[in-house]
């Protein structure tokens, strides 16, 4: 396990020039900071060690920085680590700085999504998938808010506490324990976020990739409509919905959008689009959506509207 280069050459806080508070997690708060020595701007994640080891969260924090070790920076779709380096007190984490914010917010924004944006950014995602799957990790917990934009309007996928690392000799396509045992007792055994956790994840504690396709399917809907596809006013009442398929499209919502999620949002997990597929997701990259789509350059992305 080679560790990334410039971890070699031991940064501190010192090295930067912390800005404005982009956003607060549960156990960590994202600074803008600029690099004294080359101005370049970074997201850096700042985390409490005492408030992890007391929280139990050592586990999820330590597989973030390893998922995003292995993702390295071959795909442009993800943020990336650059450095980590801690003091006492804390652990940094030195982030892509993705400059246009969250998905969620964009989709807030313009109330949904064109079609033609709908389907530009499910294209981005099925590509970042396909490079994620390939390296043997479920992210687990795909939702807007986990994906970023860069100054582009490029998507940034992040948050991979709840990823898992899958075995590589593709014997292990699915795993049971999703949990080390802290987090199974807090959170009632499920990964993710209610409205977008995957039926087997929810009845089986189980996931593989097409809980990953489960969660595109939820996004697309997301996008198309502006509303999540499985609401209620708990979250019992939520996984109830999830777990009998019970959502139902708005009028206008697009007819091609509606084939691709009705063929995503599948409880079994095999008989996702997609899930039998090898190393590219052809039979999503053939659906209909997409027909007029060069895979190999999906050229810029349409102004969000
Ligand atoms: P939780 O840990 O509770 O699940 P989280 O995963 O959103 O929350 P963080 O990863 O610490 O927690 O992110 C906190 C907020 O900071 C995010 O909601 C996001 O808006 C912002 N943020 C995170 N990473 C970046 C980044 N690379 N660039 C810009 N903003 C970011």
């Amino acid at each position: 396990m080679t560790p990334p280069v410039e971890e070699a050459r031991r940064r501190s806080a010192s090295d930067y020039r912390f800005g404005k508070v982009l956003g607060e997690g549960s156990f960590s708060t994202v600074y803008l900071a600029k690099d004294i020595h080359t101005s370049k701007e970074y997201a850096i994640k700042v985390l409490e060690k005492a408030h992890i080891i007391r929280e139990k969260k050592t586990e999820y924090v330590m597989r973030e920085k390893e998922v995003l070790r292995i993702l390295g920076s071959s795909c442009p779709y993800f943020v990336r680590l650059y450095w980590t380096f801690q003091d006492p007190e804390h652990l940094y984490f030195v982030l892509t700085y993705a400059k246009n914010g969250e998905l969620l917010k964009q989709i807030d924004k313009c109330g949904c999504f064109t079609i033609d944006c709908a389907r530009y950014y499910t294209a981005e995602m099925v590509l970042a998938l396909e490079y994620l799957h390939g390296k043997g990790i479920v992210h687990r917990d795909l939702k807007p808010e986990n994906v970023l934009f860069d100054d582009n309007w490029h998507i940034l996928i992040t948050d991979f506490g709840s990823a898992k690392i899958l075995k590589t000799d593709n014997t292990e396509k699915c795993d049971n324990d999703t949990l080390d045992k802290g987090d199974r007792k807090r959170r009632n055994s499920f990964v993710g976020t209610a409205q977008f956790v995957s039926p087997e994840m929810l009845s089986e504690s189980s996931s593989s990739h097409a809980s990953d396709l489960w969660a595109l399917g939820c996004i697309l809907y997301q996008m198309v409509s502006g509303m999540m596809p499985f609401r209620g006013r708990s979250e019992f009442l939520i996984f109830q919905k999830i777990l009998n398929l019970e959502y139902e499209y708005p009028e206008g919502f697009d007819p091609q959008a509606k084939d691709l999620v009705q063929k995503l949002l599948v409880i079994a997990p095999n008989e996702r689009l997609g899930a039998m597929d090898q190393t590219t997701y052809t039979s999503i990259r053939q659906h209909e959506l997409f027909k007029d789509l060069n895979w190999d350059d999906l050229g810029p992305p349409p102004k969000i509207s």
